[in-house]
C-alpha cells in the first residue's frame, strides 16, 4: 500500500480530466432511481452496497440516475 502517493496521483489524474471537485462531488451525489441511494455507494458494476453498514434493501444491482 502506498496510500498517500496513490491519493496524490489520483488527484493529478482527476485534474487532467479537467473536472472540478464540485462537479465530481455532484456526479457522485446523483441519486439512483432504483433504490434512492447516491451513486457513491454503488460499486464499479452498479450494484448498490448500501449505506452506514446497512445493506441496500432494494437489492439494486444497476445504478440508474434519477
Ligand atoms: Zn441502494
Ligand atoms: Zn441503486
Amino acid at each position: 500500500m502506498s496510500g498517500k502517493s496513490d491519493y496524490l496521483s489520483l488527484g493529478a489524474r482527476i485534474a487532467k480530466l479537467n473536472i472540478s471537485m464540485t462537479e465530481l462531488t455532484a456526479y457522485f451525489r446523483v441519486k439512483c432511481s432504483n433504490c434512492g441511494h447516491q451513486r457513491i455507494v454503488h460499486d464499479e458494476f452498479g450494484k448498490c452496497e448500501g449505506v452506514m453498514n446497512k445493506p441496500c434493501s432494494s437489492g439494486c444491482d444497476v445504478f440508474d440516475p434519477e
